[in-house]
């Protein structure tokens, strides 16, 4: 059994992914080519905002987002401590200092709460200036976007959405990726949309930072002379491969593969909602389910089940097994744990299960079996 069944998908698209990259190697425009721009017009579109700028991967897509924006030296970015390390080592990439907060255990995404208080507990410091928020869709489900979206307009923060896993999600048919000012994502091959590679994307609907993202990802460049460089850059393009991969799975994702992943989770939920805790997704929330997550009722019991499955076979993943005031990255800042309850406890007690819009049903009932049959004491 797949965590994540990547090649059931290549089977189900082979044909067009497959002439896709022949095309690609037919026309010698392996950067930045045409499938590129095609997919850039795609997704902007998709999700609702002007422009999408494809990039090497997702933690440049998160660094450039905030070099655009003049995130550095000086200035705190608030950040969820429960979450892949790219969300915060991003910001310290571009010299700002991340300042985590903790979230809220049903969603596991920032807790809007936690936000406002260590803003204030950040001007109360005075060492710092408050300048932006990143709010990550943590496992498909978007973040409260329209609370911190209001915390953000009462502090003159900056916002920028961290839907590296967030992809497909929607708040009220509002997609993710559209959400603040700017929206940062990933093509890692496991993420609800992956290519066969690193791959990310930025957007955004303002012309004049599109324009620099532009110039960012290619060493810096002026618009119209490649060799006349106007601030220092990267080197974070886009694949032409990578994005004739991601064309037919973009496709596929919209037309049926998100219907089929919240299938999934319903049939989970129905079989775990009285074993152990489910993922709660609000009122007009729609999750991409880039995971699925339940949690146990302490750490011992969640050790124990995840030797159970896999015994059984099934694979299972510690998502996260540390919050990142506990990264050893990080241990200079010391940080109390008493600031992070929600995490904490999330690290001890979350496991996600195999999930992808190929599992079938018959799939799902043997490894809610085994799950129930743990937790029941059978
Ligand atoms: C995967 C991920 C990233 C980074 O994406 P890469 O493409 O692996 O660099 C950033 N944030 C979150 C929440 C992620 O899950």
């Amino acid at each position: 059994m797949q965590f994540r069944d990547l090649k059931k998908q290549y089977e189900a698209l082979k044909p067009e992914i497959d002439a896709g990259i022949q095309d690609v190697i037919n026309s010698t425009s392996f950067i930045l080519g045409k499938p590129v721009t095609e997919l850039e017009n795609q997704l902007a579109e998709y999700v609702g905002r002007k422009h999408c700028i494809g990039v090497g991967n997702g933690t440049d897509a998160l660094v450039l987002s905030l070099r655009a924006n003049n995130v550095g030296a000086g200035d705190a970015v608030f950040v969820a401590d429960f979450t892949y390390i790219a969300s915060a080592s991003c910001v310290s990439l571009v010299g700002a200092t991340p300042v985590f907060v903790d979230i809220d255990l049903k969603t596991f995404n920032i807790s809007p709460e936690a936000l406002e208080k260590a803003i204030e507990r950040t001007i109360g410091e005075g060492k710092l200036t408050p300048k932006a928020i990143i709010a990550v869709d943590l496992f498909g489900l978007p973040a409260d976007m329209p609370a911190i979206e209001a915390i953000a307009k009462k502090y003159g923060l900056l916002v920028v959405e961290d839907a590296a896993q967030g992809f497909g999600g929607m708040i009220n048919g509002k997609r993710a990726c559209s959400f603040g000012d700017i929206s940062a994502t990933s093509f890692f091959p496991a993420k609800p949309l992956g290519c066969y590679g690193d791959g990310g994307a930025i957007f955004t609907d303002d012309d004049e930072i599109d324009q620099r993202l532009r110039s960012l990802r290619a060493g810096g460049k002026s618009p119209t002379d490649k060799y006349d460089n106007r601030e220092v850059g990267y080197n974070s393009r886009l694949d032409s491969i990578q994005a004739a991969i991601l064309l037919p799975k973009f496709k596929a994702l919209a037309d049926y593969e998100l219907t089929d992943v919240n299938q999934v989770a319903a049939w989970y939920t129905e079989r775990l909602k009285n074993v152990a805790v489910t993922p709660y997704i609000p009122e007009g929330f729609y999750s991409s389910w880039a995971q699925y997550t339940i949690r146990l009722k302490n750490k011992e019991e969640r050790d124990a089940l995840q030797s159970e499955l896999k015994a059984a076979g099934i694979p299972s993943m510690i998502y996260y097994p540390r919050g990142m005031h506990q990264q050893q990255v990080f241990k200079d800042m010391n940080l109390s744990e008493e600031l992070y309850p929600n995490a904490v406890e999330a690290t001890k007690t979350v496991l996600s299960l195999p999930m992808h819009p190929y599992l079938d049903e018959e799939t799902v009932d043997k490894i809610c079996a085994v799950i129930t049959d743990f937790v029941k004491g059978k």
